[in-house]
């Protein structure tokens, strides 16, 4: 998938930005960028007890829980928790 597929969707300017910054980051965030955008990950905010993102099969989304106008998304933890949660999307099993 390209930069430019990226950048022409729908997708927030949030998740342009996280995109962006992970395809740039190293042959892992690349895959992990591979997968978001081949699939149409949805990443988004939601408030969740006792995690700092949880991913959800059915809305086939990964859910930040951080306060959307605070949060910068090309931050190494950011990208971390996103490129985390998208291997349980991926079918690493839960628990971790
Ligand atoms: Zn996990």
């Amino acid at each position: 998938m390209t930069k430019e597929y990226v950048v022409n969707s729908k997708r927030s300017e949030f998740e342009k930005k996280a995109l962006l910054k992970l395809s740039q980051a190293g042959k892992a965030g690349k895959d992990v960028f591979e997968y978001i955008v081949l699939n149409s990950v949805k990443i988004d905010f939601k408030w969740t007890l006792y995690a700092g993102a949880v991913w959800d099969d059915e809305e086939n989304a990964v859910h930040l829980n951080m306060d959307p106008d605070k949060t910068d998304p090309e931050s190494p933890w950011v990208l971390n928790l996103i490129a985390h949660e998208a291997t349980h999307l991926q079918g690493a099993p839960p628990g971790h």
